[in-house]
């Protein structure tokens, strides 16, 4: 039997015309792929009759399963349910279970239903009906003979979300053979195309699991994705690559399956029991926003300060000490040190970046600094540099706390 296909339609004029960020096709994307369902095509369409129409046959030409997203509310410009009942050549008719929790849902939030809103308890005959229990509109999975189903699901993530994990993913897994499963490890200090050409072999020659790699702003990572009979099976396939990326990359990666950078580093600060100061300027705050957006800061985050100069931090902590020397990394290495000693912490980082989009920073650990500077390349603006200073802060700290854990063991 060969392999079933996805295909997924978002019906919505805001996001046709980039007033909201398509988040829904990708969520479901990337639950499609887990699943071990193949995914060609994603179509995005505005509130229209006939090009909605035009859209839903075509994806059910080439498509087992149409996963679609929006359009379900009671509004006139809500016509996802009425085209699909269409296509698939069905009436509209009440259903009752659902008319029932509408009204039950007006009433427990005490305002009168608006007459139109019954629209949303009509269901195409023969669907099967999602309930919504964190919305008003249900979905529907309308099938037909030969084995093609539309599925509809509400437009607001949260909806949709838990909707296509209660109800749509158990349905779709019965047609997956197989489940997906995969692992991303992550890369620093290599740009795409090096670390690519590292591990060329792998990725040409790579059946399953597969290697994609990837490029992010700062930093580069590749996924494995392994296809098995349990996600077990899928799991176990992918370590031994997993294992050779390691052995080739080294350092170079600075964790697998980790969320993020300053995740990896708060793992290495927790392990060796340190408390991190930052002090920036120039960088709108982003180096401790990043490590105190982290569940683990807590416990891990000293004080830190964000300025336009170091300077300015430099009278604020140390106002009778010497002025900072001239060059930007000696400054960011007096400053790491001065964090350290005045907040009597271990760990101190301090980074720099300049209107000319140059950038320097330091770190000092257990009173030894030290510190590096660069240059985001003219074309890219102030953003990237400031991403550049901090994924290249983080990962010196990064470097160092190895280094140290190396000296230990
Ligand atoms: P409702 O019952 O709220 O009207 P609906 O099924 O009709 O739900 P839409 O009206 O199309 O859904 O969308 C409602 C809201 O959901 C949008 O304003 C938007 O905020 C969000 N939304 C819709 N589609 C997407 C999408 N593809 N990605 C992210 N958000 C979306």
């Amino acid at each position: 039997m060969p392999r079933k296909r996805c295909e997924i339609l978002c019906v919505g004029t805001e996001l046709l015309l980039g007033d909201i960020l398509n988040t829904n096709a990708r969520f479901l994307a990337q639950e499609v792929s887990q699943l071990g369902l193949d995914l060609y095509y994603q179509t995005v369409v505005g509130d229209n009759e006939r090009r909605m129409e035009e859209a839903v046959r075509l994806a059910l030409s080439r498509s087992d399963f149409l996963l679609i997203t929006g359009g379900l509310g009671p509004t006139s410009d809500d016509i996802t349910k009425d085209v699909v009942a269409r296509v698939f050549d069905r009436p509209m008719v009440m259903h009752e279970p659902s008319l029932k929790a509408l009204k039950a849902f007006y009433e427990t939030v005490r305002r009168p239903m608006p007459k139109n809103n019954e629209r949303q308890a009509l269901a195409p005959e023969g669907a099967t009906v999602l309930e919504n229990p964190q919305g008003t509109a249900p979905g529907y999975i309308v099938e037909d003979a030969s084995g093609h189903a539309a599925i509809l699901m509400p437009g607001p993530p949260r909806e949709l979300q838990a909707m296509f994990r209660t109800r749509v993913a158990p349905y779709l897994r019965q047609f997956s053979k197989g489940m997906i499963f995969s692992r991303m490890v992550r890369v620093i200090g290599l740009g795409e195309s090096r670390m690519a050409e590292m591990l060329e072999d792998l990725i040409v020659e790579g059946v399953n699991p597969t290697l994609a790699p990837y490029a992010r702003e700062g930093e580069a990572f590749v996924r494995v994705t392994a296809r098995g009979d349990s996600q077990e099976e899928a799991l176990s396939l992918t370590e031994p690559v997993v294992e050779e990326i390691l052995k080739r990359l080294g350092r170079h990666v600075y964790g697998v399956d980790v969320e993020s950078l300053e995740a990896a580093l708060a793992i290495l600060l927790n392990e060796a029991g340190l408390r991190l100061a930052i002090g920036e300027a120039g960088t709108a705050g982003l180096a401790a926003s990043r490590f105190m957006a982290l569940p683990a800061a807590k416990g891990l985050a000293a004080p830190s300060i964000s300025a336009v100069s170091l300077e300015e931090i430099k009278n604020l902590l140390d106002p009778e000490g010497s002025a900072l020397p001239d060059t930007p990394e000696a400054a960011c290495a007096r400053m790491a040190q001065t964090l350290c000693r005045v907040l009597d912490v271990p760990a101190g980082l301090a980074l720099t970046v300049n209107e000319k989009r140059q950038y320097a920073y330091a770190v000092c650990l257990k009173g030894r600094a030290s510190s590096l500077g660069g240059a985001a390349p003219s074309q890219r603006d102030m953003a990237y540099a400031r991403t550049q200073a901090v994924q290249n802060a983080f990962d010196m700290l990064r470097h160092r706390l190895l280094d140290m854990e190396e000296a230990r063991v």
